[in-house]
């Protein structure tokens, strides 16, 4: 039996139209080979439903779409045009929010009041943001002579493809779709095989908010079926992706194998919090639980590893467990006073109870957690806290990607500098002191692509976030973030220089 392209479903409060298809010009359709794919609830275990899943022959379709798009209508839509579907698209959201933040608890296990709240709230404000730009695109005029001059243009380049990650379904779509509409691009995005229903609701607001057919696209698919034939596309112009190390180098190889298309990556990380004995102390434990159990510890620039200064070291690995211990409340992400829900999937929470293992094993002290979470169902671990980790161990050099932080010792400003950049990742830092010059030399010498001084994980719309090292390659949000969405053509004029 061929699955139909929506379905009703009812999620705590809100009965709803559930998209199934893969949206490709304006409309649900099925994948071409009978493909699909089943989401799983992972408070509950239970599948919520199966949806289409595109391999090359849809990717092939979606692309073509996009094209056509671009070709026919987008390339001459005026920025102000853009510029109000774009703001229409975030009221829209605001519309939705029940729904949309309903979806996003059900499949993704955040925390509906809480995570999945913040998320509508962050697409709402990326697309209001670069709404403000999409009519602001402009270049600049160079003087070479009195005779000559250029004049620069930021184009767009035409089809890209996006493939995001699980762990912000929407908000890593609205950080891609935003700058990629606001200067003029046409999307295919793929979304993750864990997370498909959100986006694909979504695509119902494409169509309300009146996109022309064929600009947004949005497939459901796993990697090597429908990640792949996109990265690897000889018509795809821009591929931006978000999500491991590993796949952002595959991606790479599969853009310079193919047409050379442009890349941005934006892939994992290690992120160190320094917290030198000055520091605002009762704050600094604060953010520290932010910095890594918000998500779950499914965020990238999560501060997971914590450098703690050996003169406050006993005394902030007491008030750490302390306050992890009396502020994460575990539990079902339809109760609004749940700020902590299950990991996205089994192969998550097994991989996350895998890496505590090894951290019992290579000798680290388990402080608090260390295991699943205790009742029922749900891919649940308990907010985990290890100390007297040594650099050599795994849970200090590898991604965990869940709520377990590793703390550490340091004595001088010089160690805690080697101990924050004694990793191949360079996504975040944050630094805790009251010392402005200590600060500020440490933030200069760190290589991450954000460094926070007094907080962790703080991020804006207007603020750039990318990675240095094997965190990834190019800046996303802020003005910077439309950089990566526009090529530079020069033109020259001659007034009047003869040969
Ligand atoms: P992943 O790399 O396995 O998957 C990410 C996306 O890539 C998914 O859509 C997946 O289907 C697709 N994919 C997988 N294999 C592919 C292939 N061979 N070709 C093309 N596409 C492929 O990552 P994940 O485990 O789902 O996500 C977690 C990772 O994402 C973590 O490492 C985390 O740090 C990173 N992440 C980074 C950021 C950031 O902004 N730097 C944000 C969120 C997550």
């Amino acid at each position: 039996m061929v699955l139909p392209v929506s379905t009703k479903i009812t999620l705590g409060d809100v009965t709803y139209e559930q998209p199934t298809g893969l949206f490709i010009n304006n409309q649900f359709v099925a994948a071409k080979n009978g493909k699909t794919l089943a989401t799983v609830n992972p408070a509950t275990e239970k599948v919520i439903t199966e949806v289409h899943a595109a391999d090359k022959d849809d990717v092939d379709i979606a692309v073509a779409a996009a094209r056509k798009a671009y070709k026919t209508v987008w390339k001459k839509t005026p920025g102000a045009e853009r510029s109000k579907l774009l703001h229409k698209l975030a009221d829209l959201m605001e519309e939705h929010r029940a729904t949309l933040t309903a979806i996003e608890a059900a499949d993704s296990g955040k925390p509906r009041n809480n995570n999945a709240t913040y998320d509508v709230d962050e697409c709402i404000n990326v697309f209001n943001y670069y709404g403000g730009w999409a009519d602001k695109i402009q270049g600049k005029t160079i003087m070479e002579s009195d005779d000559k001059f250029a004049f620069t243009r930021h184009q767009p380049f035409g089809v890209c493809g996006q493939i995001i990650p699980w762990n912000y379904p929407l908000a890593m779509a609205a950080w891609k779709i935003g700058p990629a509409i606001a200067t003029g691009n046409v999307i295919v995005l793929k979304t993750a095989e864990q997370t498909p229903l959100s986006m694909l609701y979504f695509g119902n607001l494409v169509v309300k908010a009146g996109f022309p057919p064929g600009v947004i696209n949005i497939i459901s698919g796993y990697g090597k079926d429908a990640g792949a034939p996109l990265a690897s596309h000889m018509d795809v112009d821009k591929i931006a992706f978000t999500g491991s190390t590993a796949t952002g180098k595959l991606i790479m190889q599969m853009a310079a194998a193919s047409n050379l298309k442009a890349v941005t990556l934006e892939c994992g990380g290690k992120s160190p919090m320094l917290v030198f004995d000055d520091a605002d102390f009762e704050q600094a434990v604060k953010w520290a639980v932010f910095g890594i159990m918000y998500n779950q510890g499914q965020v990238c620039c999560a501060t997971s590893r914590l450098y703690v200064q050996d003169t406050i070291y006993d005394k902030f690995v007491k008030a750490i467990k302390a306050e992890v211990e009396a502020s994460t409340k575990m539990g079902d992400p339809f109760n609004d006073e749940v700020g902590h829900g299950p990991q996205v999937t089994d192969v998550q929470q097994k991989r996350v109870l895998s890496y505590i293992d090894a951290g019992k094993k290579e000798g680290a002290t388990l402080v608090t957690g260390g295991e699943a979470g205790s009742s029922g169902n749900g891919f649940y671990i308990k907010p985990t806290v290890f100390a007297d980790v040594k650099p050599e161990m795994t849970i200090v050099r590898e991604e965990i990607f869940g709520p377990v932080v590793v703390v550490g010792k340091f004595s001088t400003e010089e160690e805690a500098l080697e101990l924050a950049n004694d990793t191949i990742y360079g996504l975040g830092a944050a630094i805790f002191t009251q010392n402005i010059t200590r600060a500020h030399k440490l933030a200069n010498e760190i290589d991450a692509g954000t460094v926070w001084i007094n907080s962790t994980n703080d991020s804006d719309i207007r603020i750039p976030f990318g990675g240095f090292k094997m965190s990834g390659i190019g800046s996303e949000l802020g003005e910077y973030g439309l950089k990566t969405y526009t090529q530079v053509k020069s033109v020259q004029i001659n007034l009047g220089s003869r040969l």
